[in-house]
């Protein structure tokens, strides 16, 4: 009994190697844009802020790896405080929130310690 396969762009039935999924790089490349159209606005926002908070802390991490800020600095760069990828609770309890490997922690006055993860 004759397997059908059928291509998973258009739908037209397949012949020649088993594991082809596709009649050829056209419909291929059609159903790959279709898959990352299907990624909602949302989660490509969300990932733009994400971001844009992460180049944020780069440009003001030294390479040393730490630095304090006025919050007026994060604000002007329009750092986004609600977006972080983790969060991150020492042993004595201060809590650093960070996007991807560059994180913050509030201090007092208003000011924020920036800091690079290790490793
Ligand atoms: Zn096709």
């Amino acid at each position: 009994m004759a397997e059908s396969r059928v291509c998973l762009d258009c739908g037209k039935p397949l012949n020649g190697r088993k594991d082809k999924k596709f009649c050829d790089d056209a419909c291929r490349n059609n159903h790959n844009n279709k898959l990352n159209s299907d990624d909602s606005i949302y989660v490509k926002k969300v990932n733009s802020i994400l971001k844009k908070n992460r180049k944020i802390l780069q440009e003001l991490i030294p390479t040393e790896g730490k630095i304090t800020v006025m919050e007026k600095k994060l604000k002007d760069a329009e750092f986004n405080f609600s977006f972080y990828t983790n969060e991150y609770i020492t042993k004595t309890g201060t809590l650093y929130r960070f996007c991807y490997e560059y994180g913050y922690l509030k201090l007092e006055e208003n000011r924020y310690m920036l800091v690079k993860r290790e490793g």
